[in-house]
């Protein structure tokens, strides 16, 4: 069998390999591997005066393949011995072949004078360049032109950003095996067809590792080398609660973790015991657990683990995986059928948090990735540059109003102006649909502002004035406080929502909250970790949003312990100042109580 990087090996052996466990579960099939980028190339004629900007296109998509190159590099530098230097040399001669190389002067060349688009420049210039030298019957040259054509095809790729439907046509009980997948890939996944996914990049708490864990599929991610001996069919187990990967299980194996997911059936059978009892700690503390939503698929998953509301619906599926953005007669029927199902529970929407890693191409065009980083044109900073969308937002949502009980959330704020702002434009959308004649409640549902970036936390007193409520998002705030790319699995370990930095903003938050006497509540994945409720019970905080799956888990944690006790372990916790000991501390009153 051939390896990605045409080189042979044993691929009948069993073979495990590492990575995060980031949504649980054992899960055995037949792997089916991603190809990269399988889409169609498009051609057409570029008129004169836009070729410039077309040129450009092209060296934007370059500049990502280096990117990619250099990623998928630091990744093989973890294979030790002679193949992950093979690997090195390789992943390098990629990165020349990127610079001023024949491949990428070609394609400029004839998309300045062919008037050529750039996906199809890269394509004629691959095919030349291949056609040319393939009449040479040379090994070292034919494995020098696939390497032409494999960066070409990374190239298109990147211009087409087509993220490519990764569960079109595969057999029933497939695990996809993937280089990267992005929150807009998982969301097209059907976990009636799917057992498992797993894939070269990405970190625990990433979108993508919280769409897993949405759609209830074991998952991991930032296995290194994962797609070096594989091929469709290779027969597998994903073991998403551990982070582990095996290839060709042996027979023992595969009795081992049969063994194991009875185990956890099992548990997750006594948990579900739990689902019309109160949830109370054992000296009476009521505490509220709603759920996220990314996707409407969970709405069962919602409604069988007896959430209280939906604490945080992630609007962004609306969005992803099309090329218009929906309009507002659109998000309004979708937002209502889900608004409906939650008879009267609170429902929480956040208006849109597109960015980076969950970007939506039609809505950012002429912005480019970088501008649209994590420090860049996200969330509420977006929003109000492209108003259009918000007002429409506004308007769905305000429509949606009279069926439920609606709060709206806005993401990514840190100075008290971007709320008022936000304010003022959905007052006039109000005014704009009473003119219209639709029917809108008098009183406007509430308007509160996610704590997700260390400003927000330290401002938050500010922020209290003009917000109706807080939602406190621990994934970013632990992210731009330790500046840890929570997507990024090489710094996946250090990312730790226990350092001492991260809880003193969510105390800080909290606290201004209630000063302030408005609501707050944690949504982050924290918020789902039963590890971490006492502690957040302890700061105060009784109303968590976590992912479905979780809220038994949680329920279970809140009603065996004793609020009196976690507030003198928060305390003892809030005077440290090493996150080590902090973790101590957690985890041996986890042990305790
Ligand atoms: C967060 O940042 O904690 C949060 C809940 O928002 P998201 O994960 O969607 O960025
Ligand atoms: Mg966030």
């Amino acid at each position: 069998m051939k390896n990605k990087i045409g080189k042979k090996t044993k691929s009948h052996l069993e073979r495990g390999l590492g990575g995060l466990g980031v949504s649980p579960g054992i899960a055995f099939g037949t792997a089916y591997v991603r190809e990269r980028g399988a889409a169609d190339i498009p051609q057409y004629r570029v008129p004169k005066a836009k070729l410039s900007k077309e040129k450009q296109r092209l060296l934007m998509a370059v500049e990502l393949a280096k990117k990619q190159i250099q990623k998928l590099g630091l990744q093989a530098s973890k294979i030790s011995g002679s193949d992950g230097e093979e690997i090195a040399v390789l992943f390098d001669a990629y990165h020349s072949m990127l610079e001023d190389s024949r491949l990428i002067r070609g394609a400029k060349q004839r998309i300045i004078e062919d008037q050529l688009n750039a996906e199809a420049a890269v394509q004629a210039e691959v095919h030349d360049i291949a056609s040319r030298f393939q009449s040479m019957d040379d090994v070292y040259i034919a494995a020098r032109v696939d390497d032409i054509r494999e960066l070409g095809f990374r190239i298109i790729t990147n211009l087409i950003k087509s993220p490519g439907k990764v569960s079109q046509v595969l057999p029933k009980g497939s695990i996809i095996l993937a280089e990267n997948l992005t929150p807009a890939d998982m969301a097209q996944i059907n976990p009636d067809d799917i057992k498992a996914v797993a894939a070269e990049f990405g970190g625990a708490d990433g979108h993508t590792a919280i769409m897993a864990r949405a759609l209830g599929i074991p998952t991991v991610l930032g296995a290194a080398d994962l797609l070096t001996n594989v091929s469709n069919g290779t027969r597998l187990i994903v073991d998403g609660s551990r982070g582990q990967v095996i290839l060709n299980p042996t027979p023992e194996t595969v009795t081992r973790y049969e063994h194991r997911r009875s185990e956890m059936r099992r548990q997750v059978r006594r948990l579900e015991r739990l689902r019309n009892l109160d949830c109370l700690t054992r000296d009476g503390a009521a505490v509220t657990l709603q759920a996220n939503l990314e996707l409407p698929i969970e709405m069962t998953l919602i409604k069988q683990a007896g959430a209280a509301g939906i604490g945080l619906l992630r609007s962004e599926f609306l969005f992803m995986n099309r090329d218009q953005p929906p309009d507002e007669d659109e998000q309004y029927n979708s937002l209502k059928q889900l608004v409906q199902r939650m008879d009267g529970r609170p429902v929480t929407i956040r208006t849109l948090d597109i960015s980076s890693e969950k970007p939506a191409p039609d809505l950012t065009a002429g912005i480019n990735e970088e501008a649209m980083s994590a420090l860049g044109l996200r969330g509420i900073r977006l929003s109000l540059i492209q108003t259009h969308v918000l007002e429409a937002q506004f308007r769905a949502i305000l429509r949606v109003a009279r069926y439920g009980n609606i709060r709206i959330l806005l993401p990514m704020v840190t100075t008290p102006s971007e709320v008022v702002r936000a304010h003022e434009i959905m007052q006039k959308q109000a005014k704009r649909l009473k003119r219209r004649g639709e029917k809108i409640p008098e009183k406007l549902p509430l308007l509160g502002v996610m704590i997700e970036v260390p400003g927000a936390a330290l401002g938050a007193d500010a922020l209290a004035r003009v917000s109706d409520f807080f939602a406190i998002g621990s994934n970013d705030l632990t992210m731009y406080t330790l500046a840890i790319d929570r997507a990024n699995e090489h710094v996946a370990h250090m990312f730790n929502s226990l350092h001492p930095a991260v809880l003193r903003l969510i105390q800080c938050s909290a606290e201004a909250a209630f000063r302030a006497r408005i609501p707050v509540s944690i949504c982050g994945e924290m918020a789902g970790d039963p590890r971490f409720t006492a502690l957040l019970l302890g700061l105060g905080l009784r109303d968590l949003s976590m992912a479905a799956s979780n809220i038994l888990r949680v329920k279970s944690r809140v009603r065996e312990m004793d609020l009196t006790a976690a507030t003198h372990r928060a305390r003892l916790i809030m005077d440290q100042v090493d996150a080590g000991r902090i973790t101590m501390l957690v985890d041996d009153f986890n042990g305790l109580s």
